[in-house]
């Protein structure tokens, strides 16, 4: 046996998980595909971000908040065990609005979410001078903003880094350049054949394969239904201050490059960036911060999102093959904490694990 357990897919959602079950005390081996494969870790916002998420499934409101209320000791201990500095500024977000009616709408349904919470869910709609106060480089086109104080936002490429270093580290194993094209059920254990011909053995499998996970799945009885969507992301020359809080549309970072992101788009396995997509990021980012009018830009991508059919994670022990582990998500860096922290008891089936049932693939059957 190679390991107590092999984590296919290396992205931030299996080392995330890798790492915590390090932690747990698990042996593990990570099996994670091509250079060129799809990784959404590598091209992602970096937003650790509450608002927005759960507004009709409270319960991912919850669980996103208990992520990000971990995600400062997480990334402490990360540091402290790397060396390796996270930018994590965790300050509080803004989502920004064009039109009073949109920002209302907004207001009415975090109010409604907050309620269904039972009042706990902090969130402060700033218009007028309230906003310039916090926000002095926000342009007149913005009507407001809610600011949802729990957001923040980290390096995700320092992320990825410093858990494949730690995960190391703790006496993991990390195969990369093996891409995972059989998943035969136990007989003695799991046994994971890889296209280069490598098999490796494991007492449990985590499937956390990303855009992957939906050819593996069947496999071992999975629907996996995920699908992609693009973002493409632009950065920005080094720029004196002008952020102070990231938003959907711009983050600035602490070298001073500010990255405008991500569209939403349906465009299969093209994961390129393209001038419409970059045209419609820099005039909706030069509307909120007219400052971003002079800059220059200097870099641009695409990247592929890992949705299910309702955007929330997919959380599933394999009925037909129990010690089978479908984890995926569309909010890796968000969640990243929680996977660390929270997911491997879930996994191991042991005390405080949390209650993810709600997050199973029956509520695709209905
Ligand atoms: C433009 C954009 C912006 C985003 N912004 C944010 C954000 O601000 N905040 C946030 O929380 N999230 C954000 N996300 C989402 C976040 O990036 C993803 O949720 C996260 O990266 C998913 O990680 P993953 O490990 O599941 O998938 P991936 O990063 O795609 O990794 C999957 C891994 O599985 C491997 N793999 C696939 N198939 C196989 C196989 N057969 N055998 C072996 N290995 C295999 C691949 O090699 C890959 O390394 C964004 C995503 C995009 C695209």
């Amino acid at each position: 046996m190679d390991a107590d357990f092999a984590i296919v897919g290396g992205g931030i959602v299996g080392l995330s998980v890798a790492w915590g079950l390090l932690r747990a005390g698990q042996s593990v081996v990570v099996v994670d595909g091509a250079d060129d494969a799809l990784r959404a870790s590598r091209g992602n916002f970096g937003l650790i971000w509450v608002q927005g998420k759960g507004l009709n499934a409270p319960h991912y409101a919850r669980w996103s908040r208990r992520s990000a209320a971990l995600w400062g000791d997480f990334a402490q201990e990360l540091e402290d065990n790397t060396g390796l500095d996270l930018a994590l500024r965790q300050e509080g977000g803004l989502d920004l609005h064009f039109s009073d009616g949109s920002l209302a709408d907004c207001a009415t349904r975090y109010a409604a979410l907050r309620a269904e919470l039972g009042g706990d869910y902090p969130f402060e709609v700033l218009t007028g001078a309230a906003l310039m106060r916090e926000e002095p480089g926000i342009g007149p086109k913005v009507a407001g903003a809610v600011l949802h104080p729990e957001d923040g936002h980290a390096n995700p490429l320092m992320l990825l880094r410093a858990l494949s270093e730690d995960v190391r580290r703790l006496g993991g194993r990390l195969e990369t350049g093996r891409m995972v094209s059989q998943l035969l059920p136990p007989g003695e254990g799991f046994a994971l054949g890889c296209a280069d011909g490598t098999v490796f053995h494991a007492g449990r499998v985590v499937l956390a394969a990303g855009l992957g996970a939906a050819a593996l799945g069947p496999q071992l009885g999975f629907a996996a239904p995920v699908t992609p969507e693009r973002g493409q992301v632009l950065i920005t020359e080094k720029l004196p201050p002008l952020i102070r809080r990231p938003s959907l549309i711009a983050r600035q970072v602490g070298e001073g490059a500010v990255q405008i992101g991500a569209t939403n788009e349906r465009a299969g396995l093209d994961d390129r960036s393209t001038r419409k997509g970059m045209a419609q990021l820099a005039a909706e980012a030069v509307a909120a911060y007219p400052a971003l009018a002079q800059a220059q830009l200097v870099r641009s991508w695409g990247a592929l999102r890992v949705m299910s059919p309702d955007g929330l994670p997919i959380y599933q022990e394999s009925e037909a093959v129990p010690g089978a582990f479908l984890i995926t998500c569309h909010s890796g860096i968000t969640l990243a904490a929680a996977h660390a922290r929270l997911m491997p008891n879930w996994i191991l089936g042991r005390d405080g694990a949390p209650d993810l049932e709600v997050f199973g693939e029956a509520r695709f059957a209905v």
